[in-house]
């Protein structure tokens, strides 16, 4: 099994310019309140759109829709409505474009299983079925190395292995992690809970960012390159969240071009 971790990232040393750049627009969309919302029409994306310099940003797929979602019993009502939340902004986007739900999240199902290394444990899909749910956890002991860096808001590991013939991996098992111990927590600014798991789930299906900060692979564009109306940046997969003046986390509740546009790439529309 190869576990891929990919993380949310809170504020880095090597991108305070870019805060300060980015904190006028974002203040502008606090004064508005709830200006994420007011682009809720964002066009849908019906077409699977990967540009040239992204071809490497779209990697596995899971063999079986909807993908079966489980809260640990620690998450209150209200981080669980948030949370579900973002899983109905993917389900209406993909039932709109595809035909289907991408997660069945169950109405926030809870579950008080505890994995810590889900590469290791047994599959969750079996055949035509399911067997098991993808796991949400709330961890208060961030380990703060590794993919689990202080600095990392949440993360999500998929297992998944190369199909012969298929240019998408297929996967087996994945779980999302959040940092409880760094994030989340008073006297902090907090994170936009929806918005967080807006992009930890687009992870879940199958998607890396839209850019990697200082990339030098092939198909990954470098974020360093980008400006803040690039569509690669405005995406909810862009790897960071910002803290503008130390304010709480912005909101990016809202599936913007570039997000659609990749995940169709992932799931073939109904027949
Ligand atoms: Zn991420």
């Amino acid at each position: 099994m190869e576990p891929r971790g990919r993380e949310l990232l809170g504020e880095r040393a090597g991108r305070e310019a870019w805060l300060r750049a980015f904190a006028p627009a974002v203040l502008l969309c606090v004064a508005a309140v709830g200006c994420a919302r007011a682009i809720s029409g964002n066009p849908i994306i019906r077409e699977c759109v990967l540009e040239s310099d992204q071809q490497a940003t779209v990697t596995a797929r899971w063999p079986l829709t909807p993908i079966p979602l489980a809260w640990h019993t620690t998450f209150n009502a209200s981080e669980t409505a948030a949370m579900v939340s973002a899983a109905k902004t993917w389900n209406k986007f993909y039932k709109e474009s595809r035909g289907f739900d991408l997660f069945d999240h169950g109405g926030g199902r809870k579950a008080s299983t505890n994995v810590n290394n889900v590469c290791s444990a047994a599959a969750i899909v079996s055949g035509t079925e399911y067997t098991g749910n993808v796991m949400i956890l709330k961890r208060t002991d961030w380990p703060g190395t590794g993919s689990h860096g202080s600095g990392v808001i949440a993360l999500t590991t998929v297992c998944s292995l190369p199909i012969g013939g298929e240019p998408l991996k297929r996967i087996s098992n994945g779980i999302i992690e959040s940092n409880y111990e760094n994030f989340f927590i008073s006297n902090k600014p907090l994170p936009d809970t929806e918005s967080i798991y807006l992009h930890e789930m687009g992870h879940l299906i199958g998607m890396d960012h839209s850019c990697a900060i200082n990339s030098n692979s092939q198909g990954v564009p470098d974020c360093n390159d980008l400006n803040d109306s690039h569509p690669y940046f405005v995406a909810v997969l862009f790897p960071s969240i910002f803290f503008p003046d130390g304010q709480n986390g912005e909101e990016r509740r809202v599936l913007q071009a570039n997000d659609m546009g990749r995940a169709n790439c992932l799931y073939e529309p109904a027949q």
